[in-house]
């Protein structure tokens, strides 16, 4: 059988790249199946310190799935696929997100409204009854921390907890400390352009035929990104005018804090007032309490266009 690439989405998270390893190596090593973790763009930052910590190899890129098996995981929408994906031939999805998912095939489909990926490819594990390497363990952990935002985002449930509980059993260590070290490794702003900071983690979505882009970065202060908000919405708004988007949203969310400051450009700024009840106001809204783009800024928005 031809080889299966198991793949995340496109500016992958910490969770795109290491449930990609881990489940590769789950289905090479317990399913006996030619699998091999790829990944479909640069790795960010926080996603490289964990890697290193662990001594884990960064996984090959994989430039265009033209003709390829794939396995995606930690995404269902072709909008955040890799290169080619509609020249691919897609085996099994895997994910945590909003369904958004045609094929003509019958195939493995797998999504649960948990918190992140990593804590379903843990259950793979543990539902086998196969003993977790402290690599696999330390990686699945450091991304259901990072998704989650340390146990703190709206997405995170209970079973989330419990995997990482006995997940960090494994590797020895305390989740929380780890957590914030994790998060604090990717959050400075520092040295990084205003197109960096947009691009480290965005996503394309379609709401009512609008093409709507929605980046975020995680803080641990707030202040540091609101030094350049005047340089990001500029950018946001080159990125509007030259690729058509209708609206372009950017969270800056302060993990600290607990809360947001939406940056927000394009001709669809009343449904972003409509979405969360309060007007843009140079350009941005604060919003208390939101950490969350799928659970928090994704349904409020997608009604607003309905
Ligand atoms: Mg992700
Ligand atoms: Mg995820
Ligand atoms: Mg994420």
């Amino acid at each position: 059988m031809a080889k299966v690439y198991v793949i995340g989405h496109r500016a992958p998270d910490t969770d795109s790249v290491c449930s990609a390893i881990a489940y590769a190596r789950f289905k090479r090593e317990v399913e006996g199946v030619d699998a091999e973790a790829v990944r479909a763009d640069e790795i960010n930052p926080e996603t490289e310190y964990v890697l290193k910590y662990f001594n884990v190899s960064i996984p090959p890129l994989l430039e265009d799935a033209k003709g390829k098996k794939l396995v995606l995981v930690d995404h269902n929408e072709f909008s955040q696929a890799v290169k080619g994906v509609e020249k691919a031939e897609i085996v099994e999805v895997l994910d945590h997100h909003r369904i958004d998912f045609k094929y003509p095939e019958p195939l493995l489909f797998h999504v649960e409204p948990v918190g992140s990926t990593a804590t379903l490819v843990t259950k793979k594990y543990f539902e086998r009854g196969v003993k977790i390497p402290r690599e696999v363990a330390g990686i699945l952990l450091a991304a259901i921390l990072s998704d989650t935002v340390v146990f703190r985002s709206a997405t995170c449930t209970p079973v989330d907890r419990e995997v990482a509980l006995k997940l960090a059993e494994i590797v020895q260590v305390d989740p929380e400390k780890f957590g914030v070290e994790i998060k604090k490794s990717k959050a400075s702003l520092k040295g990084k352009s205003a197109s960096e900071i947009l691009m480290s983690d965005f996503k394309d979505y379609e709401f009512k035929g609008v093409k709507v882009g929605i980046g975020q970065v995680e803080l641990v202060d707030l202040e540091e990104a609101l030094e350049r908000k005047e340089e990001i919405l500029k950018e946001m708004e080159e990125k509007r005018r030259k690729e058509g988007y209708g609206l372009i949203l950017m969270m800056l969310t302060d993990i600290i804090k607990e809360g947001t400051e939406l940056l927000a450009v394009g001709e669809k700024l009343d449904i972003v007032e409509k979405a969360f009840g309060k007007k843009v106001k140079d350009g941005s809204i604060y919003l208390e309490g939101v950490m969350s783009r799928k659970k928090q800024v994704i349904p409020p928005i997608e009604r607003a266009f309905e």
